[in-house]
């Protein structure tokens, strides 16, 4: 059986300057395996110390990098683009060990991923400024685009490679350079980009990689002035006290938070495309990620035919070990994430719900969780409020659009939502109403690098992907000549 140490792009030491190093107390953070439970490996338990010395190391690299041009940066991205394709087996390796996704998705996030090299190294050659007709004859107005810096990125673990790549693409496209801290469930995808960067020849300094103590590394990042921007993936509360500790320094941010997004099927929508979208987008990555639906609304009329429909697909899911054939539900990232859904169940079924299928711990064990239908749920019960991030599915029964259009805006979240309806007016009356970033219509598969990513009220602020995504990396200058 192949194991992580059979594997190159296993590094267990952080990049910092162009150099694969320790912590200076030596101290470790241990991995483990979420299917399993098993120490898969550690990683250097580093502090502001080393925090310090990466931002250091990362401005040291600022000049060159920004001096460079656009196609010789777009060289080396496409060189690193290409290695992760090469390897995308490998990285899919250590991400279904370390993450627990089916190992078929965590080929599909390392595509994803790649994907945000590629497509930034391209733009990153399209930059451009303006020049601004004069109010004066005397004078003229040039627009021009620069670099921010030295960028900082937190990154979470239920997308841990391409949280990364959809940040630090852009910022090296733009000729900023970074400072990555992963999340330390899964810091083995960011060292693996990490080495691939470096042998694709990106300078030292460029792109670094820290773990280690989250608030010790984020208060450096986030007061430090030599960094010029945050960008953070993570959950709304750790975002607001990332946003107050920025003020300081008055740093720019960008800030991809929680989501509660609600997917509607009205009445004459496509049932089993429906379905399909709904198993999609509720089940993948075991329901642990931030457009994940949250709340499933169900018009009455069609109501028990979709619960029993969907239900019957939802029991025919496979759960299991990411790296088993066939698996379609990989374990949660950890017990806490088991005891939230058990509370959100709990809750739910104390105030009236009912379960059809599912509903608690799987008998595999470990962080198996057991893919769940609810229904009756309604606003009373916290899982309407809370955002689940995990395999549970709570189904609610609507009867206008009005009512269902309030239920789903009664949030303070406003990242992704979903609407399944065959008619063309109701589609774009409902999406204009709906208070979100992003919202797919008779789709859930809504993600890909061309387009823009992110959230409105407390689920943030910033775009990543698309040329929106690349705007984040820069500042625009006036220059003011008078002839
Ligand atoms: P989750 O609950 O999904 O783990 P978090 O928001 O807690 O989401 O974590 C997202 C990322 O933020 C992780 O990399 C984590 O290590 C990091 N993080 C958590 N707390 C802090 C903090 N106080 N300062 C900086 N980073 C943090």
């Amino acid at each position: 059986m192949q194991t992580l140490n059979d594997i190159n792009l296993f590094q267990q030491s952080a990049f910092i300057n162009g150099e694969w190093v320790e912590a200076q107390s030596k101290a470790r953070v241990i991995v483990t395996n979420p299917a399993t439970g098993e120490e898969i490996g550690s990683v250097p338990d580093m502090g502001s110390a080393e925090a310090l010395k990466a931002v250091d190391g990362s401005h040291d690299a600022l000049q060159s990098w920004k001096a460079m041009t656009a196609q010789a940066r777009a060289d080396i991205l496409t060189s690193w683009y290409k290695l992760t394709l090469d390897n995308a087996e490998e990285i899919a390796f250590i991400m279904t060990m370390e993450q627990g996704k089916p190992l078929a998705e965590a080929l599909g996030e390392v595509k994803y991923a790649a994907s945000f090299i590629q497509w930034f190294a391209e733009e990153g050659k399209r930059i451009y400024g303006d020049v601004i007709p004069s109010t004066n004859k005397d004078q003229r107005f040039i627009i021009t685009k620069e670099p921010l810096g030295v960028v900082a990125a937190i990154t979470p673990w239920n997308f841990p490679l391409a949280m990364i790549t959809r940040k630090a693409a852009p910022a090296l496209a733009a000729g900023c350079t970074i400072v990555i801290k992963p999340a330390n469930e899964t810091p083995f995808c960011a060292l693996a980009i990490a080495k691939l960067a470096e042998q694709a020849g990106v300078p030292a300094g460029v792109i670094n990689v820290i773990t280690g103590n989250s608030e010790a590394i984020g208060s450096v990042f986030t007061t430090h002035e030599k960094v010029k921007k945050l960008t953070f993936t993570g959950s709304t509360p750790i975002g607001r006290i990332l946003m107050q500790q920025c003020s300081s320094t008055v740093k720019k941010l960008a800030l991809e938070l929680g989501g509660n997004a609600p997917l509607i099927i009205f009445e004459d929508a496509d049932l089993d495309k429906a379905i399909q979208g709904a198993l999609f987008a509720k089940f993948r990555n075991a329901g642990q990620t931030c457009v994940c639906a949250n709340r499933i609304y169900v018009h009455k009329k069609i109501y028990s035919e979709f619960a029993a429909k969907f239900t019957e697909a939802v029991k025919s899911l496979k759960v299991g070990n990411g790296l088993d054939n066939q698996v379609q539900v990989g374990p949660l990232i950890n017990e806490k994430a088991i005891i939230k859904a058990e509370k959100l169940i709990e809750d739910a079924c104390s105030k009236g719900a009912s379960l059809v299928c599912g509903g608690k711990r799987h008998e595999l064990g470990n962080g198996f969780f057991e893919p769940t239908v609810l229904i009756d749920v309604d606003k009373s019960m916290d899982i309407v409020s809370e955002e689940i991030f995990g395999p549970v599915a709570p189904l609610i029964r609507f009867e206008s659009d009005k009512e269902v259009i309030e239920q789903a805006n009664d949030t303070i979240y406003g990242l992704a939502a979903y609407i399944y309806t065959e008619n063309i007016s109701r589609i774009f009356e409902v999406a204009e109403q709906l208070e979100y970033g992003m919202v797919g219509m008779n789709s859930t598969a809504i993600s890909n690098e061309v387009v823009p990513f992110g959230g409105v009220k407390q689920s943030g602020f910033g775009r990543e992907g698309s040329k929106y995504g690349l705007e984040e990396f820069v500042t625009t200058k006036y220059l003011c000549l008078e002839l």
